[in-house]
Parts: structure tokens; sequence; C-alpha cells
């Protein structure tokens, strides 16, 4: 009877654009197969794999004979709520990404091989409390045991193994050979400790603080996005954590977003110090264990707050009450390869979902965020003073045009670094750009060091004496004569940090220097290692990329130089002016943050460039409505909506093939949309491909989702779609 027929429709992690369905096991249990569990299928010839039940229906395209049945029901209650999983599906169709990759692919590696949702208990370390004390065995023979053993003594409660790896990484030995002497015991924990004891912050809320978190707690328990504006040092942070004290106490939890490399251990301690509750934390660098567990404790509700970075909007909550997302501005935000999602935006669609409100907070907001609020759709919050004793720098444009310069620094930057330091204040120089130079070329012939596979310069690495591709990664040695002429003189242009360094070597041997970008930081730990010299005063000039630039609090820096202000200008990308802005204040914010004045200067060789000119007002609201102007005027979002496809192959041909075919069936298409290209990308050649895109763009939404949903359909079917590698980005934050 057709009636009695179950049909089970299922997502599988695979790259198809579709559910598939199955008939129910053979024991089947009608109460269990609810969406959200997850199930063993047999699947092509490999055999098993674990999917999720998205639906149940009556009926199928194919004919029930046909159809396989489940092997297994994994859960016994769903893995995730029917919110959550309509947040999925809801992006799976905005995003145009392979419903199973967006389910499956943000579940925790474990959860999604199959693996039960039991937590493993974690593993704690410390001193023997009874047996043998140190002074009976010597371990002068095992200087690792014995760094071993003071590091545990400093621990008396215990540590997780984890944390112990992170100090050695071969712990594994070692440990077992104290153990065996007696030295040391482990016990097991169901959940990690919480709060370590941290000293009670006692912090009097000013008046902006007080009105910002009334305003927020006031719409608790519906959706309603805030935007919270507020310059840098106006003490946003502590506006989280009020909010979030309430909301833990009427027994909500809390989500707060950070960017990638916000989430520093300060950072959370802050949070540690104030709330007195288990706080979960997810993150990249987690093992799978260790992912698991925050986001089973967040499911079940033993987590009353989770910090996380961008991925973390997937996490399942109990009862979430609040999201918060600090550094709105951030482009971490948005992930730049396969499932190209935008957390910022969905973490909206998800407070609307679950009835909550979120707060986007920033000193330098989106010009997406700032355009929802003048559309009403956002309500603003602004903190217009630093907290504390602290007052906002002043920013001074340093012309720079004929001026003598020591490589990248002027002498007048040089002979304030020199009055700051006699000070005993910190300097902070910002130049985003890692390596020495970013190109080295042949005196003789000109040639310059291009990447074999890339469209594009390579940097010189002088501490490694290396060429480096910041694109495809590959590198070379330096050639000691020209690959071209055979000529034997090859000379560094321009500046990157470790040049820098070398100028302020030579000015300031008594100083001491610190750099910090992607390279001075590779090893785990290293940057907080850094971030605390800094703050215990052990540094004197601080020389970084944009890591140093963001949400960082040194309180010993009153002295900012940006060392190259023009870098953005002149930018073939229309949001450069944007993150210039946004770049340009938030390293001035790191300056004077707490009782002495901080002053901020810009090299420039455009002293007059209207953009540098607001900056130095302290008016980020007029820069932004100028760039908003310029963007209304060319129709560029946030007034229009785009996306892009892009391609690319071995052979150019293909490529162009692919494309000019994808514009053809759009052209076909009804509706309120305009499409540019196919051109070529900005990097022609990546990695030994050939790049071209083609940009669409409407002033509607969802004309422009429902387009593309078609589209893509289309495409899938095209010749060529198998021989080139292409991508839908939606909403992108890149053309390159
Ligand atoms: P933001 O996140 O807006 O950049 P933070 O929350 O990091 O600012 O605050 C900057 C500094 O000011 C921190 O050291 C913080 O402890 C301190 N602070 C915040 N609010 C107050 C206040 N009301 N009184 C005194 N100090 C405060
Ligand atoms: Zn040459
Ligand atoms: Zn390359």
């Amino acid at each position: 009877m057709r009636s009695q027929t179950v049909i089970l429709r299922v997502a599988i992690n695979t790259p198809l654009r579709r559910l598939f369905d199955y008939l129910p096991p053979v024991d089947y249990q009608g109460n269990r197969l609810v969406p959200g569990v997850r199930l063993k299928v047999p699947f092509g010839k490999s055999g098993e794999k674990t999917g999720l039940l998205i639906d149940v229906s009556d009926s199928s395209e194919i004919e029930p004979g046909r159809l396989k049945r489940v092997t297994t029901v994994l859960d016994n209650a769903p893995l995730i709520d029917h919110r959550l999983l309509k947040l999925m599906q809801w992006a799976a169709d905005y995003y145009h990404h392979p419903v199973g990759e967006v389910t499956l692919g943000n579940l925790p590696a474990l959860l999604s091989q199959g693996h039960r949702t039991e937590k493993k208990q974690i593993k704690y370390w410390r001193p023997a409390s009874s047996g043998n004390q140190a002074g009976n065995i010597n371990l002068q023979n095992a200087p690792v045991q014995n760094a071993l053993l003071d590091f545990l003594k400093k621990y008396p409660d215990g540590i997780s193994q984890e944390a112990v790896q992170n100090e050695f990484s071969n712990c594994n030995r070692p440990l077992k050979q104290l153990y065996e002497k007696n030295l040391v015991e482990y016990f097991f924990v169901d959940t990690p400790a919480g709060n370590e004891t941290f000293p009670p912050e006692k912090i009097n809320l000013n008046q902006e603080q007080k009105n910002a978190i009334d305003s927020v707690l006031s719409c608790r328990n519906k959706y309603q996005p805030f935007l919270l504006n507020g310059v840098t040092g106006s003490g946003k942070t502590e506006v989280y954590i009020s909010i979030i004290q309430e909301i833990i106490k009427q027994g909500s939890q809390a989500l707060v977003l950070v960017p990638e490399i916000g989430l520093t251990p300060q950072f959370i301690n802050r949070f540690r110090a104030r709330l007195d509750t288990h706080i979960a934390v997810l993150h990249s660098a987690l093992t799978d264990n260790e992912r698991m567990t925050s986001w089973l404790d967040a499911r079940n509700g033993v987590a009353k707050v989770v910090i996380g970075t961008r991925s973390a909007i997937w996490t399942p909550f109990q009862q979430l009450g609040i999201i918060i997302i600090d550094e709105e501005h951030d482009l971490s935000y948005k992930q730049q390869e396969g499932f190209r999602y935008f957390a910022r935006d969905l973490a909206v669609m998800r407070a609307q979902q679950e009835n909550i409100p979120v707060v986007l907070a920033s000193a330098t907001p989106s010009l997406e965020s700032l355009f929802n609020v003048r559309k009403k759709r956002y309500q603003e919050i602004i903190l217009t003073q630093r907290a504390g004793n602290a007052s906002m720098p002043d920013i001074n444009i340093l012309d720079v045009r004929g001026n003598k310069m020591d490589g990248a620094l002027s002498q007048q930057l040089l002979t304030l670094i020199r009055r700051y330091l006699d000070k005993k204040q910190q300097v902070l120089l910002f130049l985003n750009r890692r390596g020495y130079a970013p190109v080295m070329m042949c005196h003789h012939c000109g040639w310059i060091s291009k990447c074999p596979r890339c469209d594009i310069q390579m940097t010189y690495h002088k501490t490694t004496a290396r060429l480096c591709c910041h694109h495809c990664g590959h590198q070379e040695k330096v050639p000691s004569n020209c690959n071209e002429c055979k000529g034997d003189k090859i000379i560094e242009v321009g500046h990157g940090t470790q040049r820098i360094m070398e100028t302020l070597e030579t000015n300031f041997p008594d100083a001491k220097i610190l750099r910090i970008d992607r390279d001075s930081t590779r090893r785990k730990g290293s940057m907080q290692a850094m971030l605390d010299q800094i703050n215990n005063r052990e540094t004197d000039i601080l020389v970084g990329t944009q890591m140093l630039a963001k949400g960082h609090h040194f309180p010993g820096v009153t002295l900012v130089g940006v060392v190259d202000a023009d870098q953005g200008l002149y930018s073939i990308d229309y949001r450069g002016s944007e993150r210039l802005a946004q770049i340009i204040t938030q390293v001035s914010g790191r300056s004077g943050r707490a009782d002495n004045p901080g002053i901020v200067v810009l090299q420039t060789h455009h002293p007059d460039h209207p953009l540098l000119k607001t900056l130095t007002e302290h008016d980020y609201a007029k820069t932004t409505s100028l760039i908003m102007q310029e963007r209304a005027e060319a129709a560029l979002p946030p007034f229009t909506y785009q996306a892009l496809l892009r391609a690319d192959a071995n052979n150019p041909q293909t490529v162009r093939r692919f494309l000019n075919h994808a514009k053809n069936r759009l052209d076909k298409a009804q509706g309120d949309f305009e499409s540019y290209g196919p051109f070529t990308a900005p990097i022609e050649k990546r990695a030994g491909r050939f790049r071209m895109q083609l940009l669409v763009q409407s002033e509607n939404r969802n004309q422009l989702k429902k387009l593309l949903g078609d589209w893509v359909t289309r495409l899938e079917e095209l010749p060529d779609a198998r021989k080139v590698r292409w991508s839908l980005d939606v909403d992108p934050q890149d053309m390159l």
C-alpha cells in the first residue's frame, strides 16, 4: 500500500547537489527516524557511508523496489535540532553548495565518520601525592623528566595531557618513566576544568557601556540585530561579558564569534575571570577529540558559553540566548574555499530562526552592516569614548615625498622613535608585507623573481635565504647569478617586515625589537609567548603585519607608525579603500590605550588624499560615508549583490570556453541582473593553472539566488564542466 511507504531523504558527504533516498532498515522503529539523526547507508561501490537524515517522505522519484535500505540508525535522538538543520539547508540553498558537504562537513570529524556521541574522558596528570618524592630519585641524567616534573609541580591539582603536550611535544615517554618511578600520577575527568582561579577584576562600567548593555538585554527574548559601533578601546569586550552574565543567569547559552587570530588566551581568560561557568572553545587547532567534546558540551547544555572562530556558527545548543560577533568587519568570517559561507550573515540568519538578539561589534564596521543600519534592519549602539583614563591618539600625516629615507623609514619617523624609546615607551610599526623584499631583480638585465607556477613575483626571505611564492607556496634558493644573463648583481626591491627589522637594528642597536608576522609565529604558542613579552615590557619596538593590528591590548604602546599608508590607496579591488580605512583605524587603535597619550604617524606620498585626511580626524563614519557614496554611484555592494563564478584549468582555452558557455546559459535567463566577463582573474595563473571569472550582479538578493540556483544545475551539464575546476562564490569578498 502506497500510504505506508516510508522514504528517508538522506544527506551524504559528496559533491553532488542532492539528497539520496533510502528505505528504513529492516528492524524499522519509526520513533527513532527523526530528521537530524545519523544513519549508516550503503553507498556506491565503496560500501558504506555515514548520512544525516534530512526528511521523511512517502514518495520517491525512484521506484521503491530499486531503493536500498539504511543499514543502521546511529543516534537515538537527533544530533542536530530542526532549527540548526534548517539553517544548514538554507545555507546550502543560498550558497548553492552540496547539502551533504554543508551538513556532514560541518560536524566534528569523529561524528561525521559515524563515531558514537560518547565523550572520551580526559586524562589529567599531577605530581604524585604519596610515594617517592623527588629527593629520593636522582633525575640529573634525565633532563626532560626533570623539566617535566618541575612543570607539573606548578599544577598540584592536575593539568590535562593536552596541555602538557603543548609544552613538551614528546611527553608520552617521559611521563611514563616518571609514572614508573612513582613521581607522577594520572586521573580522568569528564569535563575539562573550567576556571582556574583568576584574580577578580572589578570594573565600573561607564554610562555608555551601561546603556549598550540595557539596549541589548531589553531585546533578550526576541530577534534583533545590533551594530555595536565602539571606538577602539571603548570597552566592548566588557559589554559582551556583562550581557552574557545576564543571559546565562536566565539559563540560556551564548555564542561568541571571534576572528581567526583573535582567539588569544588573553581574550578567553578575560571571560573566564568574570564568568563562573564552563566555557567551551572551538577553533581550527583543536584535536578531533577536543572538538567533539566542546561540540557535545554545547549541545548538551554543559557549556554555557562557546567562544570560537567562523565554523563555530555550526555549533548546536540546547538553548541559545545570544550571538556576539567580535570585530564583525573581519574577513576571516568568510570562508574562502570549498563551502564559501559568510559566518556573519549566517549568525544574523540563525538569530532570526532562534528568535534571539545578535550583536555585531567593531570599531570599524563593514559597509554592509552600516548599510543595514541605514535601512533600519539593525539597531546601532555607539560607544564614543575610550574606557578608563585612556584618550584617542593624535593621527598625523607624514609627507615623505622627496625625504631622505633609511630603507622604508623616513628620518622624521626615526627621530620620533628615538624620542619615544628615550621616554621608555613602546613603539609599534605596521607594514602589511612579510618577508625581506617583495621582489628581487637583476641589476644587469632587469630579470625579476617570478614564480614558475604563478603569474606573480616571489618574495625574498632573508632569514631562510629563499624566494617564496605567497600564493602557491613554491620556494627556491636565491640564485647567485641571474637566471637570464648570468650577471652577478641581484638586488632586493621594496620592503617587507624583515628588512625593516634590519633598518631598526642598525639605528637602535640597544633596543629590543620583535617581529610579528606569519613567519615568526608559525610555531604553536609562539604568538602567545610574543604577546607576553610585549606586555611584560621585554620589547621596545614591535614590527608586524595585520596580525598586530587586530584586537590586541598593548598598554605600553604610545607611538604607532604606519610605514606605508599608500598600500591600498590605489587598489584594483573596489573594497581596497574600505580595508585601508579599517586597517589604519585599527592599527591606530593600538596606541595610547592606557594612561599615556598616544600618537600615530602615517608615512605617505599622497598627503592630500581625502581618505587619509578624514582618517586623521578620527572620522571613520565620515570616511565610510564617502566610500558609501562611491559605491552607490557605481552600483556596487552593499547597494547590489554579487556572485562570482571562478574557473581554472591547465589550458586557457578550456577555461574560456567553459565560461563562455556559462554566460550563454545565463543570457537566456529572465530577470533583473547583469553579468560581466568572462575576464582574466587578477592573478592570471596560480599553481600552474589559468584562471578566469564571470561576475553576476543584481539589486535583488532573492532574484539572484533563484537565478543562480537554476544556473548551477545547468553548469554541471556543460561539456567542459569536468575539464575545469569551477566554483561559485556568493557575496564574494575579494576578486582574486
Ligand atoms: P575594545 O574591545 O572596545 O577594544 P576592551 O574591552 O578591550 O575594548 O577594553 C579596553 C581596556 O579598557 C581593557 O583593558 C579593559 O579592561 C578596560 N576597560 C573596559 N571598560 C572599562 C571601564 N568601564 N573602566 C575601566 N577600564 C575599562
Ligand atoms: Zn640578468
Ligand atoms: Zn606560485
